[in-house]
C-alpha cells in the first residue's frame, strides 16, 4: 500500500495516503505501455490566465513532458492560453474545433472553472468525445451514469484511486460526498453508487440548512470537493473514517484544503492531504485518459482500414 503510517492508535492507524507516491507508480505504468505503443498520444490543454490555472497546467505539461506525450511537429508544449477577462466564446469554440479536426491531436483537456462569459456546457458538448479526456461531454456523462464509461472525469477517477489504496471494500459503507459540481461531486458520488456504498451528496443548501456536520458524522468515507479553507472541522470526522480532500485553497501564500488536516488526521483512519494528495493523481490520471483516448482512435482507424 502507497501510504504513510505516521502513528498508530488503539482504534486505528492514522494513515497519510501519498499521492505523489501512487503518481509515481502510475507513471512506471503508462511509460511501460507507452514504449509498446505505436505512435505518440498527443494532448493538447486549453486554460485561462488565472494564478490556479497555470499552477495546474504547468504541472501537467511537466508530467506530460516527462512521459513524451507530446513531443510533436509542431514542437510546442501543446497549451493554449485565453486571457480570464477577455477570452470570448468564438474564440474558445474555434480553437477547440481547430483541435477536434487535427488527427494528430488524441486529447482536449480544457481547464474548469471558464470565466463567466463563457459557457461551459456549450464547451463540454463541443469536444470530441473521443478526445474528452476529462469525461465532460454528454455522451461521456451519459456514459458514466449508465456505469459504462469509456473515459471518467481525472478527478473522480484519481479520488477512486486514493480510496482504493486504502484497501477497504466499499459495499455497504457511508459514503458522504460534499460539493456537487460536474467535474467532481457527481461524478465521484456515481463511481460511489457503482461500488454499492450508500451514497449522501451535501452542497451550499446542506450547509445552509445547518446539517452539514450531521452528514459528515456518519460517514465512513468523506470526499470533500468545495474550495473552502477548512470547512470540514476535524471534531466532526467518525473515528476510522478514510477522508478525500479535493480542495484547493491558498490561504496566506499556502496550498490548504478544505478539511482542518491535523485535527481530522487524529480521528481518521486514512486521509489525503493537500498538497500531495488528489491533485498529483489526477494529473496522472490526466495522462492516463489520454493513453487510453489514443488507443481507441488508432483501433477506430485501424478498424475503418481493415474494414
Ligand atoms: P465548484 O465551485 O464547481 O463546486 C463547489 C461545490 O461546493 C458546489 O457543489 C457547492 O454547492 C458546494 N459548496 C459551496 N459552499 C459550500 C458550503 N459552505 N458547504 C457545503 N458545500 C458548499 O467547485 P469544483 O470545481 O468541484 O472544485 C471544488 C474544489 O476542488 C476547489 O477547491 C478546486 O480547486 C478543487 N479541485 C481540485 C482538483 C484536484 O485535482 N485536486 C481538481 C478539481 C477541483
Amino acid at each position: 500500500m502507497l501510504a504513510n503510517p505516521e502513528t498508530i492508535s488503539p482504534m486505528s492507524a492514522h494513515v497519510v495516503l501519498d499521492g505523489k507516491a501512487i503518481a509515481e507508480r502510475m507513471k512506471c505504468e503508462l511509460r511501460e505501455e507507452l514504449a509498446h505503443l505505436k505512435g505518440h498520444p498527443q494532448l493538447r490543454i486549453l486554460y485561462f490566465d488565472t494564478p490556479a490555472s497555470i499552477v495546474y497546467k504547468n504541472a501537467q505539461v511537466h508530467v506530460a513532458r516527462d512521459l513524451g506525450i507530446w513531443t510533436d511537429r509542431t514542437q510546442t508544449d501543446g497549451t493554449y492560453c485565453f486571457p480570464w477577462k477577455t477570452a470570448t466564446q468564438h474564440d474558445v469554440e474555434q480553437l477547440i474545433q481547430k483541435w477536434n479536426r487535427d488527427r494528430f491531436v488524441h486529447g482536449i483537456f480544457v481547464h474548469q472553472p471558464v470565466p463567466p462569459q463563457i459557457d461551459p456546457q456549450r464547451i463540454s458538448a463541443l469536444i470530441d468525445p473521443r478526445k474528452d479526456v476529462e469525461g465532460i461531454h454528454p455522451d461521456n456523462s451519459a456514459r458514466r451514469f449508465f456505469a459504462k464509461a469509456r473515459i471518467g472525469s481525472c478527478t473522480a477517477l484519481a479520488v477512486m484511486r486514493l480510496i482504493e489504496e486504502t484497501g477497504v471494500p466499499l459495499e455497504g459503507k457511508e459514503a458522504v460526498v460534499v460539493g456537487h459540481s460536474e467535474i467532481v461531486g457527481r461524478p465521484v458520488s456515481m463511481l460511489l453508487l457503482d461500488k454499492l456504498a450508500t451514497t449522501t451528496v451535501c452542497h451550499l443548501g446542506t450547509d445552509k440548512a445547518g446539517r452539514l456536520e450531521e452528514h459528515v458524522r456518519r460517514a465512513d468515507v468523506l470526499v470533500v470537493a468545495v474550495g473552502r479553507p477548512h470547512l470540514i472541522k476535524g471534531s466532526w470526522i467518525k473515528p476510522g473514517a478514510i477522508v478525500i480532500d479535493v480542495g484547493i485553497n491558498v490561504v496566506h501564500g499556502h496550498v490548504v484544503g478544505d478539511v482542518e488536516f491535523d485535527t481530522a488526521k487524529a480521528r481518521a483512519a486514512f486521509i489525503s492531504p493537500v498538497p500531495g494528495g488528489v491533485g498529483p493523481v489526477t494529473v496522472m490520471t490526466v495522462m492516463r485518459n489520454t493513453v487510453e483516448a489514443f488507443k481507441g482512435q488508432q483501433a477506430e482507424s485501424s478498424g475503418k482500414r481493415d474494414g
